[in-house]
Order: C-alpha cells, then sequence, then structure tokens
C-alpha cells in the first residue's frame, strides 16, 4: 500500500523590534542573563503590560506580505501553563480572534509552482530560557535565564497543505527570506529567532481524511527538520503496517540518531484554559494604518525574482538565487547597470550581458564565499566592488585575459582586494593572441607529437581538442583561445 503525508508547520519567529512586546526591556541578544528584565516580564503581581506599537506593524508587515487578512479588532488571550522558564505561569499570545487570518505563499518545488495556505498569525510574547547543567562547579543544576522573556514573536500557522519534506523547506525557506526581506525578524534559526514546529500524519494514498498527527520539535536547521520529517513519515507508516495506531503527541528530534522520540502526549487546547488576556484592551486597527503600512513594504524576494526573469531575460533559477538575499540582489544589479552602461556586450556571442554577469557571481563569487563560510548577506563577506568586477569582465571582452585567467585574477581579487589590472600586470597573464608567439607554440606542439598528428590527419578529429590543451598548457593558459582555434587549424591542415 503506499501513504501520503500530511504535514502542517508552526513556526515562531522572533521580531526585530528594540524592547520586548509588553515592557520597555532591551531584547539585545548575548547579554549577561537576567540583565534585561522588569517587573512586568518578571511576572510581579500587580504589574500590567503594555503593548508595543512596533510590534503590532512588524506583525502587521509580515500578514500583507503573506496575503493574509488583517483583522481590524484581535483580541490578546492567556495561555496558562506551569514551566520554570514562565514566571507568570501564563503565556500572552492570542486565540480565538487573532491579528490576521486566512493568507498563503506560493513555492517552488521541484520546478512546479505549489500554493501553501497559511492559517493564521499571531502575536505572543516568548518565553525565558532554561540553562541545565552549567553550575560553575557541579552540573546538577538548572539555571532560568529571563532576558528573552517577553520578546515579541509572531507564530505563523499553516493550512494542512503540505505533502513532502522538500516542500516543508522550500516553505519554510520562503517564510523566512520574506521576513528577512521585510527586515523584522534576522531569521537565524541555530540561534532560535526562527523555529519550526512540523505536525505530520500520513495516510492510505486516495484517502480523503487525515490520519492522526504527531507534533515534532527540537529542529534548529532545515537539513534538521528535513530529516525529522522523513524519518517520522516511515516512522508512521510502520507503526500502521504493523497494525498499530500512530497516536497524538509531542516528538523530540534528536540529531545525533536522526530519529524522533516521543516527549509528551499532547495536551488539548482546553488544557490551556484559554480566556481573554484581562490587562490588555482589544487590539483595533484602522484601515488607514494597514494602508500605511502596506506602502511601506519592500520588493518581496517572489516579486523580485519574476522581475528578474523579465528585465534582465536570466533564467528563472539564476533568478532564484540571485534573490536570495536583498544584498546579494542589489550586487548583481549594481553589477549589470555598471557593465551595460559601458555598452559592454560579450562580443560574438549568444549570452547577454546580464547573464554574463549572473554566470560570474553564481559561479565565481558564490563558489569562494561558500569555500570560506562566508555569507552574501553580510556586507562585510567580500570585498570586491561593482566597479571592480566590471573591470575584469571588460578586460576579458577587451581580450586582455582569457576567460580561465579570469578566474584565477577574480579569486586573487576576491582574496587580496588588489585591482584587476595590477594582478594581471604583476604576474604576467595577459592574454597571448599576438599570431607570431601562438604559431611557434603550435609548431613545438606539433613536432613533439607525430603520432597524434598522423591520427589526427587519419581522420581522429577528437584529437583537436589534445593539441589545444597541448598548447594552452604550452603558453600557461594564456592563449587566447579563439585565436588559438583558428590558427592550430590551420597548422593541422598542412
Ligand atoms: P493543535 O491544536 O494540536 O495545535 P491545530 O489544528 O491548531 O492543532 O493545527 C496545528 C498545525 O497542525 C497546523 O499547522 C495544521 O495545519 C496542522 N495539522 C492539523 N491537522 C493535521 C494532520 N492531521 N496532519 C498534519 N498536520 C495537521
Ligand atoms: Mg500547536
Ligand atoms: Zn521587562
Amino acid at each position: 500500500m503506499s501513504y501520503e503525508a500530511v504535514i502542517g508547520l508552526e513556526v515562531h519567529a522572533q521580531l526585530l523590534t528594540n524592547s520586548k512586546v509588553f515592557c520597555g526591556c532591551s531584547t539585545k541578544f548575548g547579554a549577561e542573563s537576567n540583565t534585561q528584565v522588569c517587573p512586568v516580564c518578571l511576572g510581579m503581581p500587580g504589574t500590567l503590560p503594555v503593548l508595543n506599537k512596533t510590534a503590532v506593524e512588524y506583525a502587521a508587515k509580515m500578514a500583507l506580505a503573506t496575503h493574509c487578512r488583517i483583522n481590524n479588532k484581535s483580541i490578546f488571550a492567556r495561555k496558562n501553563y506551569f514551566y520554570p522558564d514562565l514566571p507568570k505561569g501564563y503565556q500572552i499570545s492570542q486565540y480565538n480572534e487573532p491579528l490576521t487570518q486566512k493568507g498563503y505563499i506560493d513555492i517552488e518545488v521541484n520546478g512546479a509552482e505549489k500554493r501553501i495556505g497559511i492559517t493564521r498569525i499571531h502575536m505572543e510574547e516568548d518565553a525565558g530560557k532554561l540553562i541545565h547543567g552549567e553550575s560553575y562547579e557541579d552540573a546538577d543544576y538548572s539555571f532560568v535565564d529571563l532576558n528573552r522573556a517577553g520578546v515579541s514573536l509572531i507564530e505563523i500557522v499553516s493550512e494542512p497543505d503540505i505533502r513532502t519534506s522538500d516542500e516543508a523547506v522550500e516553505y519554510l525557506k520562503a517564510l523566512r527570506d520574506i521576513l528577512v526581506y521585510l527586515e523584522i525578524c534576522d531569521g537565524n534559526m541555530e540561534e532560535g529567532s526562527f523555529r519550526c514546529d512540523a505536525n505530520v500524519s500520513v495516510r492510505p494514498a486516495g484517502e480523503k481524511k487525515f490520519g492522526t498527527k504527531a507534533e515534532l520539535k527540537n529542529m534548529n536547521s532545515f537539513r534538521f527538520v528535513q530529516k525529522a520529517i522523513e524519518y517520522e513519515i516511515s516512522r508512521q507508516i510502520e507503526v500502521i503496517e504493523d497494525g498499530g495506531k500512530v497516536i497524538q503527541e509531542t516528538r523530540l528530534f534528536d540529531s545525533d540518531k536522526g530519529v524522533t522520540i516521543s516527549m509528551r502526549s499532547k495536551e488539548e487546547a482546553h488544557d490551556y484554559r484559554y480566556f481573554p488576556e484581562p490587562d490588555l484592551l482589544p487590539l483595533q486597527i484602522d484601515e488607514a494604518w494597514i494602508a500605511e503600512i502596506k506602502s511601506t513594504l519592500p520588493e518581496l524576494p517572489a516579486e523580485k525574482r519574476e522581475r528578474f526573469v523579465k528585465e534582465y531575460g536570466i533564467p528563472s533559477y539564476d533568478a532564484g538565487v540571485l534573490t536570495a538575499t536583498k544584498e546579494l540582489a542589489n550586487y548583481y544589479e549594481e553589477c549589470v547597470k555598471k557593465y551595460e552602461g559601458q555598452g559592454a556586450r560579450c562580443k560574438g556571442q549568444e549570452i547577454s550581458s546580464p547573464k554574463v554577469v549572473s554566470n560570474w557571481i553564481m559561479g565565481e563569487l558564490l563558489r569562494l564565499l561558500k569555500e570560506d563560510g562566508k555569507d552574501i548577506a553580510q556586507p562585510s563577506a567580500f570585498s570586491i566592488q561593482p566597479s571592480v568586477f566590471v573591470k575584469l569582465l571588460n578586460m576579458v571582452d577587451a581580450g586582455t585575459i582569457n576567460t580561465k585567467t579570469a578566474k584565477e585574477v577574480f579569486e586573487e581579487v576576491y582574496k587580496t582586494g588588489k585591482e584587476p589590472d595590477a594582478i594581471v600586470k604583476e604576474k604576467g597573464l595577459i592574454q597571448i593572441s599576438d599570431e607570431g608567439a601562438l604559431i611557434r607554440a603550435i609548431d613545438e606542439v606539433i613536432a613533439a607529437n607525430p603520432k597524434e598528428v598522423a591520427e589526427y590527419k587519419a581522420g581522429k578529429e577528437k584529437l583537436f581538442s589534445f593539441f589545444i590543451g597541448q598548447t594552452m598548457k604550452a603558453t600557461k593558459g594564456q592563449a587566447n583561445p579563439q585565436v588559438l582555434n583558428k590558427l592550430l587549424k590551420e597548422r593541422l591542415a598542412k
């Protein structure tokens, strides 16, 4: 029997507000434990929460970017539970009437577009953090750090529209890209500012009814999300095949073993005793403010990707890579502008200048950044100014250096920050286009390989590339490929 998985994701994104959601405490990451706390976020009796307006604005931005409806009136609710990282004994969240509902995003998986529904996006506060066994002398203590208690979160709940682990990862990446483009979340999964719980169930192919779901937690990278979901799908299929029943529960992903482990049977919502937060008024948002927020939205990743395809005529794959971050996209556009501004066109080649720039960025720049473990989103990641980048392309167009040499020079520019022409001069890398010099090199190769020459003349034409290779080697890779090609044909025809 074949099975189909059904997956719905709950994502918590920490908002980049300077202060917490219901008090004025700083949200700066990495401060000494319990230095960013006050009576409100410590849950002292008699204190009152005051809503952070910027947090609402950020949540609304995400709603608009994901085609959600923003409710003009929404209600904060208390979600009651006990845990040592939650001093109040309840978390302020939203329940029945969340800030926003009913949106979607489109993702692309294996070339096919798919729409994933978003059930709701609601606002809530984060809990503190427990630190286990990091005591001064003894590992038997647990500590609580409440710097994070009360930090603004949004929870983005998806419809159970996802069917595979690939779709889940694409959905998460798309969500994260949107949050980062909006500059409302740093998207850092390792530090926990972008966290995901995955609800997974399976059902026989063709069945309409959903199976019982398990909720997976503790996955702090895209790769772990993928692995955890895949493991869980096969575990549930096995349970059913063995005649058992999947039970509704929360399971933790163990990244060392690559398995999910039962943590607790799932609480029902009524266990939380949600009720409207009596210390906060209903949140009212008027259309004028929504319109104002809408007018500040930047171009989003999907829009940028589409525009790149239209405007620059590059493949949608390239556009996807180049728009992965706003910084990379801006860099690409600046390079294209400079390159085209100089009237540069790859002479005699089919390929357009925007595609040339794309090839260089995707092929060389991203490769080097990856080797260094650097991130293009960090402005300090590399220091090749667009004008310098374009200088190098100009040198290839002018025939000063060939493409192969240009790649070496590019790496040198990347590593040293020197100007490309200085590197070319210093290392004597100028391309050899001089026919006399090339003919000398070719004749030496021909003289040294009589057997291959005879075979070539007898019709073994694929040996041509052998002669190209030998002559390139003899010229240390600096031969002008077009000129070399032409001359070699002539000499071999003699
Ligand atoms: P809960 O009350 O247990 O948190 P919700 O109905 O709020 O459950 O759904 C939480 C998440 O689980 C949503 O993302 C939803 O799409 C997803 N979900 C609901 N039912 C299933 C199911 N049978 N299989 C997989 N995911 C599901
Ligand atoms: Mg849930
Ligand atoms: Zn506080």
